[in-house]
Formats: structure tokens, C-alpha cells, sequence
């Protein structure tokens, strides 16, 4: 006799309200025209028992999962001492993923995309047959490529060609794991658009993006360990963002913590940053647009040129309801623009005040930090968190060799039929 599982949790349509029973895939609200994002409501009021050999599990009560698996590892937290000074910031908090051994953190594919791998693949149903199909600028399809790879999880990831080389790895991956990019001078957006027609595929499955549940409560587990070492919500929270999956979700799990009374303080306020001059969300936050403004004015401009290319994305889930742009409006967020050279002096500046390389990305986040605290827009004792979304690639390369995973194929943007060719990986 199977034993029923009480019910964890319920998805609630953020445009509608209407609840849904989980299946473990489910992107959206069928019977809504356009829907929101879908978000979880858990009955129990914690967030799990705070046991670092779980990982990431160790919050598995604010987790939409059917299973734990082993080997991930949550976000470390602690308190800045090098970058407070230099910023002379009282109580800064510093929320790492990535590879930095010696402060407990063992991300091993060095960014945050780890906790949203770990959580999309533990929510899949029981006996998931299908393959899961990922679209990446690079980041999330590393954290897939390592997590779908080690627990025998069938995955098909639809990468831009400029982006290969951000997928190293220690090991050859896993058969079950194929990795397709799109060719030319194509962008995460056309990625998406490939993952999008190889799902029309039968036994083919969308992994949603920030549509999944997982994917956000996933990246929330960042707030949670951060309040959690701080004792309280934090007043001000700073993230670089591409799509804003990591932002809403934190707004999210801030809401959560204070709706349920788990630690004091809040509203947390969002602070997002973008690199320019490909900055559609701070670009529509400051002309105070509700919808995402269109970047396809700069064709000059690619992502190749930005110090930190993975944050553009043309079409992040910014005007949809429970949005980047209904959490930037709930908390009174900020959205600022970074240069290049901006994110390179910031960069160095965390490596030197706290002692560890961080991705690119986290740079932008800092110099959005610097820029806030030169503006004078959050008080010296506020308490503020600090997502380091990535970070320890140098410190990893010490410790172990990496080699680029191929693609299975490189196909062009006007050649998309082809890829049928490609995809004999099913059910092999
Ligand atoms: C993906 C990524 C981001 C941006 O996160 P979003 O949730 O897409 O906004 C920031 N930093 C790093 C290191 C990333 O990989
Ligand atoms: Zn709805």
C-alpha cells in the first residue's frame, strides 16, 4: 500500500489566486489568459532545521520536492568585515554560492544556478521518463549539465555558441545529458526560442525558467541562510540580474519569513543591477515602465562585449503578475545601470577587502552596492545582504583541472529543423 503524502504545499496563480496541486512540472495556470507566475504556499511556518549536510535540502519545508538528493550545497552567509570597512557599512552580509572551501561553501559549478538545479530536478515527479529540455546563457546549463549528470536525470540544454566555454567541467558528463548551441550571433533569446519548438517535441519537457516554482524557492534559500546568520530580514537587499528570477524569488522568501513571523524585521527592499549598455529591466524600472522596454536599438552591441554577458536578456519575466516589476513596485526597489569598467574595479575590490575571485556577474552586483552607498541611499546600519550569485572559479581551478563539455551540435538560428536529427538521445 502506498502510504499518501500529506500536502506540503499549493501553487497559487499570482494573477488570479486560484490554487493548483502540484504535478512536478506545471509552469502556469491553464485556465488564465495571460497567467501570472505561479507561486508556492507551504503550511508548515519554517523553513526546515538548518543542517548543513543536507545542502540545500536542509530548507526542505520551503522546497516544492518529492525527493532530497545528496550532494548539493546550500548558500554560506556570513558577516563582511574587508568590504564593511572599505564601504563602512555596519552590518553587511554576504551571501555566497560558489566554490570557497574554506568558509564551508562547495558549489562546485560556482554559482547560484546550483540551488536551482537541485530543486527543479528533487520536484520532478516520480517516474520522469521524458527529457527535460533547458535553455542557458551559459550558468544554468553548468549547473544542469553537473546535477542532471550525477543523479541519471535526462536533459537536453539549449545553449548560445558564445557560451560553450563556460561549460567546464571536472569530468565528462553523463550520456543522459546533451547540450545543443545555436549558432551565430544568437543570444539567450534564441536559445529559448529552440527549447521552446524541441518542447512541441512529444517526450520532451520545458523546464520553464522563472516560471518554475523550484527554480525561485531554490534561489530564495539565499535570503533564508542569510537571515538565518544576520537574526533578522534584511533591510536592503543588492543582486546583478538577468532575468530577475533570483530577485523575485527573494523578494518571495522575504514575504514568506515575515508573513510567518521567523525572524523580525522587513520589508526587504530590492536593489538590482545590470550591466549596460544591454540593461532592459534597469532601463524599464527607471523610465518607470510596467512592461519590459525593447534593447533591439543596439545592434552594434552584443553580449560578448559586456564585462558580464549572462545578465542580458531581452525578455525577462519583468511585467508579468508576481513579476521583477510588481517586486521592484512592493518594496520600493532600485534598479541601477553599471559600466564595464565599473564591474572590473569592483571585482577587484571584493577579491582584495574578502579574499576569494567572484563570477563576473557578482561584480555587477557589488558595483551596484558602491554606487548605492556613494549615493547615500541606505543607512550606514542598515542591514543589508549581499547575493554573491557566483564566485571560486580561480579558487576551484587550484584544486582541480576542468575541461569544456562539446556540444552534440551547433545549429543555426534559420536551420532549427535540424535539430530533430540531433535528438536520437531520446529514450537511448
Ligand atoms: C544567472 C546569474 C545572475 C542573474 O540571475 P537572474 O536570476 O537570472 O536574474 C547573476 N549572477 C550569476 C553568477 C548568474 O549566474
Ligand atoms: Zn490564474
Amino acid at each position: 500500500m502506498i502510504k499518501e503524502q500529506p500536502i506540503k504545499y499549493v501553487l497559487r496563480c499570482r494573477q488570479c489566486g486560484t490554487e493548483l496541486a502540484d504535478d512536478g512540472l506545471v509552469l502556469f495556470h491553464k485556465g488564465c489568459d495571460p497567467p501570472g507566475l505561479l507561486q508556492t504556499v507551504y503550511t508548515s511556518a519554517w523553513p526546515g532545521q538548518g543542517d548543513d549536510g543536507m545542502g540545500i535540502f536542509q530548507y526542505h519545508e520551503w522546497l516544492p520536492i518529492r525527493r532530497t538528493l545528496p550532494g548539493s550545497s546550500a548558500p554560506v552567509t556570513y558577516r563582511s568585515r574587508g568590504l564593511a570597512e572599505q564601504l563602512r557599512l555596519e552590518n553587511l552580509f554576504i551571501a555566497f554560492s560558489g566554490y570557497w572551501p574554506e568558509r564551508g561553501a562547495l558549489m562546485r559549478t560556482c554559482t547560484f544556478k546550483e540551488l536551482e538545479a537541485y530543486a527543479v530536478c528533487a520536484r520532478l515527479p516520480e517516474r520522469f521518463e521524458d527529457v527535460l529540455v533547458i535553455a542557458s546563457a551559459g550558468n544554468t546549463a553548468r549547473a544542469f549539465i553537473h546535477v542532471c549528470s550525477t543523479h541519471h536525470i535526462r536533459a537536453l540544454i539549449v545553449v548560445p555558441e558564445w557560451s560553450i566555454p563556460m561549460l567546464w567541467r571536472e569530468t565528462e558528463h553523463n550520456d543522459c545529458v546533451r547540450i545543443i548551441a545555436v549558432g551565430g550571433n544568437s543570444d539567450y533569446a534564441d536559445a529559448v526560442l529552440l527549447a521552446d519548438s524541441i518542447c512541441r517535441m512529444d517526450g520532451f519537457v520545458a523546464e520553464g525558467g522563472a516560471r518554475n516554482v523550484a527554480r525561485r524557492d531554490g534561489l530564495g534559500t539565499t535570503v533564508l541562510s542569510c537571515a538565518e546568520e544576520a537574526g533578522c530580514i534584511p533591510d536592503e537587499y543588492f543582486q546583478a540580474v538577468g532575468s530577475g528570477t533570483g530577485a523575485i524569488a527573494a523578494w518571495e522568501a522575504s514575504e514568506r519569513l515575515s508573513l510567518n513571523k521567523v525572524w523580525p524585521g522587513g520589508p526587504m527592499r530590492l536593489h538590482v543591477a545590470q550591466n549596460l549598455p544591454l540593461a532592459p529591466i534597469y532601463e524599464s524600472w527607471t523610465s518607470h515602465s510596467s512592461r519590459i522596454v525593447s534593447m533591439n536599438s543596439l545592434p552594434g552591441c552584443s553580449s560578448e562585449e559586456m564585462y558580464a554577458g549572462v545578465l542580458y536578456n531581452r525578455r525577462p519575466p519583468y511585467g508579468v503578475a508576481g513579476g521583477l516589476y510588481d517586486a521592484l513596485l512592493a518594496t520600493n526597489g532600485h534598479a541601477y545601470g553599471i559600466a564595464n569598467e565599473e564591474a572590473g574595479a569592483a571585482s577587484k575590490l571584493f577579491e582584495e577587502a574578502e579574499g576569494i575571485d567572484i563570477d563576473p556577474a557578482a561584480a555587477v552586483a557589488v558595483a551596484g552596492l558602491v554606487k548605492c552607498v556613494a549615493r547615500k541611499t541606505v543607512e550606514k546600519d542598515a542591514y543589508i545582504m549581499l547575493n554573491i550569485t557566483g564566485g571560486g572559479f580561480k579558487r576551484l581551478r587550484r584544486d582541480v583541472e576542468l575541461q569544456t563539455t562539446m556540444p552534440i551540435a551547433v545549429v543555426d538560428r534559420s536551420d532549427f529543423k535540424s535539430v530533430r536529427d540531433h535528438l536520437i538521445c531520446k529514450r537511448s
